[in-house]
């Protein structure tokens, strides 16, 4: 049964609350929600009633098909200045022998030994320290592109831009522009955590606040430049506040359209000061992607960070809204693994990635960071992947 078929079906219930039908027919009409009804949505919302939903759009917007790409992580450093008290790497400073700081000659380094290998972009981001200032990243992102023009500069949040733009005296429009000149191609979505001050207070208050985080992917959007958001959930938020997160970004996009794609992440507990608040479960996990997926109605793509929420949920999210589950990581990153991610050394083959995504019926694309198509693999089947040849054995009478 088709996703509208489904939605229809829905709505054939007489049964089915009021309330649940009028979120359901502007779903179907593609009407917006209100801050209330998301909210009503995560309260409740079952988990099949929201998959119906949410699978609704995907498919109407991106049918089967199932984005990735190739991509490699640089974390210039595991220090921090700031203490966020969800994250693993500001527990380190008090630890420096435990850490690392890269040179740029170090990065480099981990740039060329790409080289040769069919990636698209390198993804950077890390802690905050002085040393790695604005001059810094200017001279990282021209050496990327002097070294390998074609490689896409995905590169650090609003946290890293408000920190090293102060430091050096320059305003956002200004500090953003420059690093475009450098090199900068494209924005990741780290560091919104969550945006209301009740919360952000208390897991993240020192580093930039919301109207900062936003003010700089605004100043990056009138660029005509690309960013990504997040939003970090399941710990001691209400689901209002992540609507109220979530309707501050469909705000911004609204205005700039600059955005690509919503990730939602997982909170993980592992090795951080927030040790003893519960992880959510899978349901709950599913529940936010679908709910994520109806509100954003003006996102493009929903992501899953496989490595980060594990492979067989990041299969199921694709029936919740999801339409991107990342990419071929290597174990360059270490951030998912520090805080307790699934994946301890999250690795996958381009082939490993491609299966994942037939096993559940959809179509896996390779694209770049645009979301340009690089290679359809609904039909490719891989070396090894091809049948054993049997051969025919003498019969014996
Ligand atoms: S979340 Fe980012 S800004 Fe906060 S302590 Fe960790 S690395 Fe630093």
């Amino acid at each position: 049964m088709n996703s509208e078929h489904q939605l229809d079906t829905l709505l054939g219930d007489q049964n089915l609350p009021q309330a649940h039908r009028n979120i359901a027919e502007k779903v179907k009409n593609s009407e917006r929600i209100t801050f209330d009804e998301g909210v009503y949505l995560y309260e409740k919302g079952e988990l099949p009633y929201l998959g119906i939903l949410a699978n609704f759009i995907r498919e109407k917007r991106h049918g089967n098909n199932t984005y990735f790409n190739r991509n490699f992580h640089i974390e210039p450093t595991n220090l921090c200045v700031y203490d966020c008290k969800f994250c693993s790497y500001s527990v380190l400073i008090k630890e420096k022998a435990q850490g690392w700081e890269y040179t740029l000659e170090d990065m480099m380094n981990i740039v060329k030994s790409y080289d040769g290998e069919p990636v698209t972009e390198a993804h950077i981001v890390g802690g905050v320290l002085p040393q790695y200032d604005m001059a810094f990243y200017q001279s990282l992102f021209s050496e990327i592109k002097k070294h390998r023009p074609e490689l896409h500069v995905k590169a650090l949040t609003p946290v890293e831009y408000h920190y090293i733009f102060k430091k050096a005296k320059v305003d956002y429009a200004t500090g953003m522009k420059l690093m475009k000149e450098s090199g900068l191609e494209s924005m990741p979505g780290g560091g919104a955590e969550i945006f209301h001050p009740e919360i952000r207070e208390q897991i993240a208050k020192d580093k930039c606040n919301a109207d900062q985080w936003l003010q700089i992917h605004e100043e990056w959007h009138k660029l005509g430049m690309r960013s990504n958001a997040t939003m970090l959930y399941g710990h001691i938020e209400e689901f209002k506040h992540r609507i109220d997160h979530l309707e501050r970004l469909r705000n911004l996009q609204d205005k700039t359209g600059g955005f690509q794609t919503f990730i939602p992440l997982k909170f993980r507990n592992q090795d951080n000061q927030m040790s003893h608040v519960a992880e959510s479960t899978i349901l709950e996990d599913l529940r936010n992607y679908a709910v994520s997926r109806i509100y954003l109605d003006n996102f493009d793509h929903i992501k899953a960070y496989w490595a980060m929420i594990s492979r067989s949920t990041a299969q199921l999210s694709l029936n919740f809204g999801v339409d991107d589950i990342d990419g071929t990581l290597d174990d360059t990153t270490k951030i998912y693994a520090m805080a307790g991610a699934e994946e301890q050394h999250p690795a996958m083959s381009t082939k490993e990635l491609v299966k994942l995504i037939k096993e559940v019926g959809r179509k896996p694309l390779e694209r770049d960071t645009l979301y340009n198509v690089i290679t359809d693999y609904e039909n490719i089947e891989f070396a090894d992947d091809v049948k054993p040849k049997y051969y025919a054995l003498p019969v014996l009478n």
